[in-house]
């Protein structure tokens, strides 16, 4: 199993003159096949510790296990490493490249990590039939809806078949009915056990999740288990 640990995590962004304390030392545990929402009003931390927790970024002090590794300690190609292997990101505005098809635009990480082989191309089509995308595989994304979209998205996240799963936002700019289709999918990524920790504003996605943590002010205000 892989567990998420952080603790005591700080991080202060030097601006100018001036220092923001983004995060005022942040600590929770996350086990693996956990499905956490991010909340809290904008400002209050979320994107920075979605950042430190996808291995973006560092932090400025504090600790950040996966399994026994300190990822906090660990230096830029390690934590590229890190990053490619062990870790997928969906965001609200999906960043699709849009001269590519929707198999080649899952292909992608494959390219950025060298990883790309005569069996990428399998891949991406068996990953985008389970998002039930196999009849659009040569389709742009233009010509596909923002769900649709999303799908490739959350497809091109599982290339390098990672244990977590980070989401900014995901449902942000979609109606409620793609909202409760993308959810459905995401609710199936976690119970073949991958862990999930998604940054949302809506209430009603955070209840759909198992556990809600609320940010303020860069620290956590409440850590509540919504259910197993
Ligand atoms: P949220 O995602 O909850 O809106 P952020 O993590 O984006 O919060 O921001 C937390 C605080 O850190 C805010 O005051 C924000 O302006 C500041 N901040 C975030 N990123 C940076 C950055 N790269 N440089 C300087 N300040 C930043
Ligand atoms: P959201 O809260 O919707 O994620 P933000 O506006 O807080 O959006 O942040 C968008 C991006 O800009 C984030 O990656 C964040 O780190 C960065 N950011 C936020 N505030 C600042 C800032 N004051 N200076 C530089 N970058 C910032």
């Amino acid at each position: 199993t892989l567990a998420a640990s952080i603790h005591d995590l700080h991080k202060q962004y030097v601006l100018g003159g001036e220092t923001v304390h983004a995060l005022r030392g942040v600590s929770f545990d996350v086990p693996e096949g956990d499905y956490v929402s991010i909340m809290g009003p904008s400002g209050s931390g979320k994107s920075t510790l979605l950042n430190l927790l996808g291995c973006l970024d560092t932090p400025t002090s504090g600790n950040f296990f996966l399994g026994d590794l300190d990822v906090a300690k660990i230096d830029d190609d390690q934590r590229a490493e890190v990053r490619s292997t062990l870790i997928g990101f969906v965001f609200q505005s999906f960043y699709l490249l849009p001269a590519l098809t929707v198999v080649e635009n899952i292909e992608v990480p494959l390219l950025y990590s060298g990883r790309l082989t005569k069996e990428s191309r399998e891949r991406a089509i068996s990953l985008a039939e389970q998002v039930g995308l196999g009849s659009r595989l040569e389709h742009r994304p233009t010509q596909l809806s923002g769900g649709q979209q999303q799908r490739v998205a959350i497809a091109r996240s599982l290339v390098n078949d990672p244990r977590f799963l980070l989401a900014d936002e995901p449902t942000g700019n979609l109606d409620s009915s793609t909202t409760a289709e993308i959810l459905a999918l995401l609710d199936a990524l976690n119970r073949e056990g991958r862990t999930i920790l998604m940054v949302t504003h809506e209430p009603e996605v955070a209840d759909h999740t198992k556990r809600k943590i609320v940010l303020r002010d860069g620290q956590v205000q409440i850590d509540e288990r919504l259910r197993g």
